[in-house]
């Protein structure tokens, strides 16, 4: 008799988790220009099933995936710990320099960071690490791995996955 081990996958991928923002990916010697993509995001997680039959609600991960995106929404997103360029605060505005090229945002149209590049894989990192504090604040802490996919055009997507110790 064959031993099985099991578990569950949940998954959401819903039409309203996407958000459309502008970047450019920098390290030092390269810098793209500036441009935009209509990013779409999808989270997964495995957990063991809870009592109610479930592993996590489904409307408590919708619900903060999309203030997440909402967050990211027409924004200029700027990697805040660049190592290739500076980011300050001049009155309303972010400029942002890269060896002498400067950008210059509202600092209402922009979003900063705590990524080193605005790469798809960064930014999946950085929303899983966003999403886990969140379902924490929900009380849900049972999960033993969360993965968030990034997709920057159709067919082209990073996944950042973290698994509980
Ligand atoms: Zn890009």
């Amino acid at each position: 008799m064959a031993n099985f081990e099991e578990s569950f996958r949940v998954q959401v991928t819903k039409d309203y988790l996407k958000f459309s923002a502008a970047h450019f990916i920098a390290y030092p010697g390269f810098r793209e220009r500036l441009h935009g993509h209509n990013y779409r995001v999808s989270v997964a997680a495995g957990g063991a099933l809870g009592a109610q039959g479930y592993v996590v609600d489904f409307g408590v991960v919708k619900k903060i995936a999309r203030k997440l995106c909402d967050r990211l929404d027409e924004r200029v997103l700027v990697p805040a710990r660049s190592d290739c360029m500076t980011i300050e605060e001049r009155g309303t505005n972010i400029v942002l320099n890269y060896e002498g090229d400067e950008f210059l945002f509202p600092s209402a149209d922009a979003i900063l960071l705590p990524i080193i590049h605005s790469s798809a894989e960064e930014l999946a990192q950085y929303l899983a690490a966003e999403l886990e504090t969140e379902l924490e604040a929900e009380g849900i802490d049972s999960l033993h791995w969360i993965e968030i996919g990034v997709e920057e055009s159709f067919g082209q997507a990073a996944v950042y996955r973290r698994e509980r110790n």
